[in-house]
């Protein structure tokens, strides 16, 4: 087999970096050597997983408490992401949250608080880091989606929009920055096993069960399934992948079709 491709050692920002998916990325972008930026909501948890990174895996590691739907918050926390990591030439958009609300019940506030977080945020943020990105060779852009981008949520249209919406986003960004050098893609998890669906556990019983057996393979992901698939992407391994989304569900979507 041809030897692996080397890949960029630039920093990379990982928003929802304080739980679940996010903080799985984290780990596993350190393991493969890039310094990186975690920011979340949660200030305390982040600093302490940014410095358990930085002492396990000995790669620069900050932690950012801040909220994604602030876009005035990002210019500073760039600035000392770019200071404290060397250069800057990846994002991964995984901040995210459910708030479930069905149309019958639907409001301004919900449907803004979870586009603004889930959606917009990557737009902005990319926007912010261009010229970081265009600079860096190698750079790319992860966004955490969903199997609701392709299924929908009937309980909760917002969460659903958001995700299909990140797709287009995906392509429309992917399409921009090509010419650039970056390329930009998003994962669909599954049922992944983070504190986003413990609250759900708890109230549906059932619920647990159920998802586990829309899988083919009869279980819940791991986040650190879907962490791996970040850092492919954000790799020289997937040099010719871009504009593209990758479903990463155990088989959940083709069971249905
Ligand atoms: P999680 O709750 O463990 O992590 C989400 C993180 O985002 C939390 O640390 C939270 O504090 C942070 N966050 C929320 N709002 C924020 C804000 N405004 N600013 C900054 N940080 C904020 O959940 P997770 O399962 O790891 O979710 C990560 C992403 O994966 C989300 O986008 C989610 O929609 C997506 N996803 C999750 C699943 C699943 O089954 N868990 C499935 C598909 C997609």
């Amino acid at each position: 087999m041809a030897p692996l491709i080397s890949s960029p050692t630039t920093g990379v920002i990982i928003t929802g970096g304080g739980s679940g998916i996010g903080l799985a990325s984290a780990r596993a972008l350190a393991e493969a050597g890039r310094p990186v930026a975690l920011w979340d909501l949660d200030t305390e948890s982040v600093q302490k997983h940014a410095d358990e990174i930085a002492s396990e895996f000995g790669v620069a590691s900050i932690g950012e408490g801040l909220d994604v739907s602030k876009s005035a918050l990002y210019e500073p926390a760039i600035k000392r992401a770019r200071s404290e990591l060397g250069s800057l030439g990846g994002l991964v958009h995984c901040a995210g949250v459910a708030h479930p609300v069905p149309v019958d019940h639907l409001d301004e506030e919900n449907w803004d608080a979870v586009l603004d977080i889930n959606l917009r945020a990557e737009a902005l943020l990319v926007r912010d880091l261009l010229p970081d990105l265009c600079q860096n060779e190698g750079s790319a852009v992860v966004g955490i989606a969903s199997i609701n981008a392709i299924l929908g949520n009937g309980a909760n249209p917002a969460y659903g929009a958001s995700k299909a919406g990140l797709l287009g986003l995906t392509r429309s960004l992917a399409a921009r920055l090509a010419p650039e050098g970056v390329r930009v893609n998003a994962i669909c998890p599954g049922y992944v096993d983070t504190p986003m669906l413990a609250p759900a556990f708890e109230h549906v019983p059932g619920l647990r069960e159920s998802m586990e057996s829309q899988s083919m393979l009869g279980r819940l992901s791991r986040p650190e399934e879907i962490a791996r698939v970040v850092r492919f992407l954000l790799s020289n391994e997937a040099s010719f992948i871009t504009a593209e989304h990758i479903v990463v569900d155990g088989g959940v979507v083709r069971a249905q079709a």
